[in-house]
């Protein structure tokens, strides 16, 4: 602990561990060579940031190891490279409107160079902002890859260097899934979303592989600012997992927006040819008897995109070294108190597969750094009522039990639902339409909303406060006591008859 008392004296030389000084004096306090934390973390993103820097606060000697850069997923590939590509296609999508809303604003031209080099800017100043705080809560930050030793405590390697602790939180996330060439040959030749931030240029022409809410989100950015864009899905509809409601809607904003949507397809092979690449593609509709399967080709793709999933960062963290149980995908199993099979180390976020969301990953980082820095023993995050949206065109807001969910739990008969659909007032002057629908899944005689779907204009922002109302329990009459705002969709769920 000499180490840590060091820096808290003369907090300007925490920081990365370097050849400094420091590290020799932890050294020689411990023989074992190992350097002592009350608080390690593995992984700097949404769980292990927020998790350190509370923990710090609760007085812990807390480190954070990260191999990439500080932010993990969400700054550097995720929410907010994403969100500010999405505020793009949102002023492309508004520039078909302003003729209809009287302005005469000339030959508006798009420059994707200018776009990725003020968000890449914005990343690294997060970057910045992320590294200054830990510095400012004294949180040493360990730059490499971790991996646990086989020693008999559980002890953590980075750079040939040994830390260790009585906490130990996992909080490495996960990454893209991709196809192998094996199994479609030619999918090297693609990128994934990791990829899309990178990208240079707006591609002329884009295949999107998947029908997850990443696949929806980059399939409605890439159309909406001008590529020509296929979305190959397996079945019929995108985001399955949601409420039917949603799916079918969402599978139809698709198709208004201009995605060309191939249903029923997966990619057969990919090559690459002077012009670009020429994805193929198999199509076979499971409600045609004949096993009749159609082949067709894409060509002059200059970008495959596969979000096809994502699978967690456990490999080479050594975990079965430290007797940590994973399931059948990877995934690290943890108990509703973070807790993993083994003593002492917790996991949190995307590696554990539940909810891969930033605040998730945020708030359970949070609450264990309470239980665990705090003494509060009860401190875990509630997973249920987590309200998430889509960045699609127009966006999707959703929380609770879907329809399908409700029934299955409380039986069709205890089950109302409430449905609308109509067209927002903001397009009542334009020639460019877009649907808002919007449904409340009630249970019970006093009729508990334990479910709220949406999608139109504006449900984005629509959503956080629908969500603390359900989250407190309210009940159709709760809404409809609520006096309407005028004139506003949301105004359609206190009316709902
Ligand atoms: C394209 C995209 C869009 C998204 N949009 C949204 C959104 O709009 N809203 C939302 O809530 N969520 C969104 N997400 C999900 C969100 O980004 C994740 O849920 C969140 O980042 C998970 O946080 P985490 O702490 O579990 O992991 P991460 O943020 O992924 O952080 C893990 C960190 O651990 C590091 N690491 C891994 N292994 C090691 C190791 N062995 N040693 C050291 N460091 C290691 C990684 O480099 C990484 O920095 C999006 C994700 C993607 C991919």
């Amino acid at each position: 602990m000499v180490f840590i008392r060091i820096c808290r004296l003369f907090p300007t030389l925490s920081g990365t561990l370097g050849s400094s000084r420091l590290i020799r004096r932890s050294m020689a306090s411990d023989p074992a060579e190992t350097t002592r934390f009350d608080f390690l973390v593995i992984g700097g993103g949404s769980g292990g940031l927020a998790g350190a820097r509370r923990a710090a606060e609760l007085g812990a000697a807390t480190a954070v190891i990260e191999s990439h850069k500080l932010g993990g997923t969400c700054v550097n590939v995720g929410c907010v490279p994403k969100k500010v590509m999405w505020n793009a296609a949102v002023h492309a999508e508004y520039l078909h409107d302003h003729g209809d809303y009287g302005f005469d604003a000339g030959n508006a031209r798009f420059s994707w160079e200018t776009l990725k080099a003020k968000r890449d800017n914005y990343v690294s100043h997060l970057n910045r902002i992320y590294r200054n705080n830990l510095d400012k809560a004294k949180i040493q930050t360990i730059q490499g890859h971790a991996r646990f030793t086989s020693d008999p405590e559980p002890t953590v390697e980075v750079n040939g260097r040994k830390f260790t602790a009585p906490h130990i939180l996992i909080a490495t996330g996960g990454h893209p899934s991709v196809m192998s060439d094996e199994e479609v040959p030619g999918a090297s030749l693609g990128i994934t979303s990791d990829g899309f931030f990178e990208l240079e240029t707006l591609p002329k022409r884009s295949v999107i592989v998947g029908a997850g809410y990443i696949a929806v989100e980059m399939a409605g950015i890439l159309c909406t600012l001008g590529s020509k864009t296929s979305l190959v899905i397996r079945q019929t509809g995108v985001l399955r997992n949601f409420d039917a409601y949603i799916s079918a809607n969402c599978t139809k904003e698709l198709q208004n927006s201009g995605v060309d949507l191939w249903k029923n397809t997966q990619v057969k092979s990919v090559s690459k040819t002077g012009r670009g690449l020429e994805v193929t593609l198999v199509t076979k509709d499971p409600e045609k008897k004949n096993d009749e399967e159609k082949i067709s080709t894409i060509q002059d793709v200059d970008c495959l995109l596969w979000a096809i999933g994502r699978q967690p960062n456990t490999n080479g963290l050594n975990i079965s070294r430290v007797g940590i149980n994973t399931d059948e995908r990877g995934h690290i199993v943890v108990d509703e108190f973070q807790n993993t099979s083994r003593s002492g180390i917790y996991a949190v976020g995307d590696v554990c597969g539940r909810a891969l969301l930033t605040p998730v990953a945020i708030a359970a980082g949070r609450k264990l750094a309470h239980r665990l820095f705090e003494g509060k023993k009860d401190s875990k995050l509630d997973y249920s009522c987590i309200p998430t949206v889509v960045f699609s065109h127009p966006p999707i807001g959703t929380v609770g039990l879907t329809e399908e969910e409700a029934v299955k739990s409380r039986g069709k008969e205890n089950v109302k639902i409430y449905k609308t659909s109509f067209t927002p007032m903001y397009h009542a002057i334009t020639s460019r339409k877009s649907q808002c629908i919007m449904k409340l899944v009630c249970v019970g005689k006093e009729e508990k909303v334990v479910g709220l779907h949406m999608q139109g204009l504006g449900c984005d922002e629509m959503l956080q406060g629908f969500a603390v109302a359900i989250k407190m329990g309210a009940t159709k009459a709760d809404f409809d006591r609520t006096v309407a705002i005028h004139p506003t969709s949301s105004e359609e769920f206190v009316t709902m008859r």
